[in-house]
C-alpha cells in the first residue's frame, strides 16, 4: 500500500511540473500572425513603393502594416530579403482546361474528367507563379467541369487560386467557339456553347447561371485560333448582343466579350459588357466608347506574341504575319486608351500546357511597351483587376482588412518588370503556398 501510495504521489508531481512547464504554452495569446518583412512594399494603391512597411496577416486577413520595430513579439516573422511584396497577380482571362495549340482537336480528343484534371494541376501551376485569381473565360468543356474545380478548392479539398468566370464562350454557328473544319455528318459538341438568334442566346445564358458561371462570356467576333472563322467578322447582330447582356444584368452577371473586329467591339461597349477581350482592331471611336461607358479593355497581348514568334500555330490557323502586320498600331491604340482613362486589366489567355506558366507574366512587359508605367503595369495586374471582378473589397492590393492574397519577388518589378514571372514566396488567403527563401 505504501508502494503505490508513494508511486501516485510521484506521478502526480510529475504532471503537476509538467502543467507548470507548459502552461505558458497553453495561456499565451495562441500565434496566428505571420510578419511578412520584405525590403519594398508595392501595397497597389500608392504611387510608389514603400519602405520599413512590415504586413501582419492575422489568419487570413491583413491585419496591420507596420514599422518593423512594431512587430509584436508573437508574430512568426518570415524574412524575406532582397524583395519586394506586393499583392497576389489577377489573372483576367485564362482557359485553364484547354491544352495543346490544336486546341479543337484536343478538345474533341478529351473528356470532361481529362480536363479537369489536367486543369486543377494547371491551376496549381498558376497559383506558383504568383496568380493568386483567375477569371475563366470559358474552358473547352462540354460540362461544367471549371465549376466542380472551383468548388473542390474552395472546399479545401485541393490547393488552388480563387476562381470566378465563365464555363463556357458562347458564339454563334460558324463562330470563333464552333468546330467548322468537319463534315457537316460528323455531329460532334463544339468547344464553345453554340446559339443562333436572341432565344437561343438567353437559355444558353440562363443554363450558363444555372450552372454556376458568375461571369458571360460571348464571342463577338471570330477568334485567332479557332479554325475556320476570321477575327475581322462580326459573330453576333446588334439585337443578339443586346440580348444577352439585357439577359445577364438581370441576373447581376457581368459580360465579358471576345472581340477583335472594330464593328464587334464598338456594337458589344454600346450593349453594355464589363470588358472587351483583345480588342485586336480597336480604334479612336473604341476608346470614346469605352470611356462613356466604363468598360474595361483586357488585351492578352503577350499571347499573340508568343504564337507569333514561336511559329507554334499550325497551318490551318491564321498567319503570323497577319498579328505582326497590326501589333504596333493595336499596343499604341492600347497606350492612348489608358491614358485617356479606360481601365486595363492583365490577362495571359493560354497559360500553362500551351505558354508555360512561369513566362506569362510577360504580360507586364507588353503593357509597358504599350506605354503603361511599370507601377501602372502592376495595377493592371493587382487592383484593376480586382475593380473588373467587382471583388476589389477584397482582394487586389495590401490593405488592412482585405484578404492575405501576397507575394514576393527579387529586387524591385518597377525597375526590372521580368521579377513577376518568379516569384520567390506566394501567399493565398493567408496560406504559405511557396517560399523559396525557405525562412
Ligand atoms: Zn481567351
Amino acid at each position: 500500500m505504501k508502494d503505490i501510495s508513494l508511486k501516485q504521489g510521484l506521478i502526480s508531481i510529475g504532471v503537476a511540473l509538467a502543467i507548470f512547464w507548459i502552461s505558458p504554452l497553453l495561456f499565451s495569446e495562441p500565434v496566428d500572425t505571420y510578419a511578412l518583412v520584405s525590403d519594398t512594399l508595392i501595397d497597389g494603391i500608392s504611387e510608389n513603393g514603400l519602405n520599413n512597411k512590415v504586413v501582419l496577416v492575422k489568419k487570413n486577413v491583413i491585419s496591420d502594416i507596420v514599422p518593423v520595430t512594431e512587430i509584436p513579439p508573437n508574430a512568426i516573422r518570415i524574412d524575406l530579403p532582397g524583395t519586394t511584396l506586393m499583392p497576389g497577380m489577377i489573372n483576367a482571362h485564362e482557359h485553364p482546361m484547354i491544352f495543346r495549340h490544336d486546341y479543337q482537336n484536343a478538345h474533341l480528343e478529351a473528356s470532361s474528367a481529362y480536363k479537369a484534371l489536367l486543369g486543377l494541376s494547371n491551376l496549381q501551376n498558376l497559383l506558383l507563379a504568383g496568380w493568386t485569381t483567375i477569371r475563366v473565360m470559358g474552358d473547352a468543356d462540354v460540362y461544367y467541369a471549371v465549376q466542380d474545380l472551383k468548388r473542390i478548392i474552395e472546399e479545401g479539398v485541393f490547393w488552388g487560386p480563387r476562381l470566378t468566370g465563365a464555363a463556357h464562350y458562347i458564339s454563334v454557328t460558324g463562330g470563333g467557339g464552333d468546330i467548322n473544319y468537319l463534315s457537316l455528318e460528323q455531329n460532334v459538341i463544339a468547344d464553345g456553347l453554340i446559339v443562333d438568334g436572341v432565344d437561343e442566346i438567353r437559355k444558353a445564358i440562363r443554363q450558363e447561371i444555372k450552372y454556376g458561371s458568375d461571369w458571360i462570356k460571348i464571342m463577338v467576333t471570330g477568334a485567332f485560333m479557332s479554325v475556320g472563322d476570321h477575327p475581322k467578322n462580326v459573330s453576333f447582330s446588334p439585337e443578339e448582343l443586346a440580348a444577352a447582356v439585357t439577359e445577364a444584368k438581370r441576373q447581376n452577371v457581368p459580360v465579358a466579350a471576345h472581340a477583335h473586329a472594330t464593328e464587334g467591339i464598338n456594337q458589344a461597349i454600346i450593349s453594355g459588357v464589363r470588358s472587351i477581350e483583345h480588342g485586336s482592331f480597336m480604334n479612336q471611336k473604341s476608346i470614346d466608347l469605352m470611356v462613356k461607358h466604363g468598360t474595361f479593355l483586357v488585351p492578352t497581348i503577350y499571347v499573340g506574341d508568343y504564337y507569333a514568334l514561336s511559329g507554334k500555330l499550325r497551318e490551318q490557323t491564321k498567319n503570323d504575319d497577319f498579328y505582326l502586320s497590326f501589333r504596333d498600331s493595336w499596343l499604341q491604340l492600347i497606350g492612348k486608351a489608358h491614358r485617356s482613362g479606360v481601365k486595363i486589366a492583365v490577362g495571359s489567355d493560354l497559360c500553362g500546357p500551351m505558354v508555360e506558366s512561369t513566362i506569362c507574366a510577360r504580360e507586364f512587359a507588353t503593357l509597358i511597351e504599350a506605354g503603361l508605367t511599370p507601377m501602372a503595369t502592376i495595377k493592371a495586374g493587382t487592383i484593376v483587376g480586382a475593380e473588373l471582378l467587382q471583388w476589389d473589397d477584397r482582394i487586389g492590393s495590401i490593405e488592412v482588412g482585405k484578404l492575405a492574397d501576397i507575394i514576393a519577388v527579387l529586387g524591385n518589378p518597377l525597375e526590372t518588370i521580368e521579377a513577376l514571372e518568379n516569384p520567390v514566396f506566394v501567399m493565398k488567403d493567408g496560406q504559405i503556398i511557396k517560399n523559396n527563401l525557405g525562412r
